[in-house]
């Protein structure tokens, strides 16, 4: 077995000044991956900081016209939260959805936007992967099963998926994230917080060194309360996507003012149709028009053997997502 150290700060300050003299650490929060990962040998950290004590980092105010979050604050807490279910279902939703009931309540809302990939390869340190040590290979690329991979965003280097939940209903709607480490604040568009595998898949965020995420920040928006997340999955109860669609929609009478679609299940990063979203735009709803537009969302799609499924399912679930959307922008 493999030791390492644990610490567990009270102070946020505490814990940025470990990050910062402990360049071998690795942040625990509700453990739900970096646990797993640790046992199975893919990650080594020299120390975990648990994070948990933390009070900044679950600090959260649904009450204004912008929705904050602290990270650490449960998946099962926000999902279950009466303004979030009301002012914003897709976040509501996507948390739901991301896990079992027992691990939306022990996993953090920050650690689900970091998920790793659940790439089998990845998990399997007996196989070659970019991801895992950098130079290697990639065991999906050559030859390996490829149903769980992505059709979006890949490289010739990767084309693992990225298979969170929530990071998805937040792209969508332009939402931001806080992080901290000892030099300081800063704010960080969730848009640009993951990164494309391209020639360096073991580079996955624009996080910093010693920089922690401490919360996020969503608008409300009439396209935000008229929103939907649809995941189809192997298996209702819980399963990673095998594709899924954040979407909002303004209405105008029958005309589309505002239009947001994100993918999960399919692409190497948090996905933003934008394509799609244009499409929408300015014209009047329609089953037509959302079939359209879940076409759009793909046309850029390079599936591999076992993911070529994902592009009509995916471009259907597209659809679905935005029938529903356009109910509830109907009701107002
Ligand atoms: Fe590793 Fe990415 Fe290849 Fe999977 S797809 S084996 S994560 S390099």
């Amino acid at each position: 077995m493999r030791k390492f150290g644990y610490e567990k700060p009270s102070k946020l300050e505490q814990a940025l000044t470990l990050l910062r003299d402990s360049p071998g650490a690795a942040v625990l929060g509700g453990g739900t991956t970096v646990i797993d990962l640790l046992k199975l040998n893919v990650v080594a950290p020299e120390t975990l900081v648990d994070i948990t004590e933390l009070a900044e980092l679950r600090a959260s105010d649904v009450g204004g016209d912008t929705l904050r979050f602290g990270a650490l604050e449960r998946m099962s807490d926000v999902a279950d939260n009466e303004t979030v279910k009301s002012e914003a279902p897709v976040l509501a939703q996507s948390l739901w959805k991301a896990a079992s009931p027992q691990l939306r309540h022990a996993a953090r809302i920050g650690g689900n936007v970091l998920q790793r990939t659940r790439c089998p390869y990845f998990r399997d340190t007996t196989y070659a992967c970019n991801k895992r040590e950098p130079g290697s290979g990639c065991a999906a690329l050559d030859g390996g099963t490829t149903t769980l991979h992505a059709v979006l965003g890949g490289s010739d280097k990767c084309v693992a998926m990225y298979p969170g939940d929530w990071a998805q209903a937040l792209i969508a709607f332009d939402g931001t994230a806080t992080a901290v480490s000892a030099d300081g604040k800063r704010k960080i568009k969730i848009a640009e917080l993951h990164v494309l595998p391209g020639d360096t898949p073991h580079v996955e965020t624009t996080l910093k060194p010693g920089e922690i995420l401490t919360g996020f920040e969503v608008a409300k928006s009439p396209a935000l309360k008229a929103s939907h997340y649809l995941k189809a999955r192997d298996r209702e109860s819980y399963a990673f996507a095998a594709a899924s669609a954040a979407v909002g929609l303004e209405m105008d009478g029958d005309t589309v003012k505002d239009a947001r679609i994100a993918l999960g299940g399919v692409a190497a990063v948090p996905w933003r149709a934008e394509k799609a979203e244009d499409d929408l735009k300015g014209k009047t709803f329609s089953e037509d028009a959302a079939r359209r537009a879940g076409s759009i969302a793909f046309e850029d799609a390079r599936p591999l053997g076992g993911s070529a499924y994902k592009i009509e399912l995916g471009a259907s679930v597209v659809a679905g997502a935005l029938m529903k959307a356009h109910e509830l922008a109907q009701k107002g």
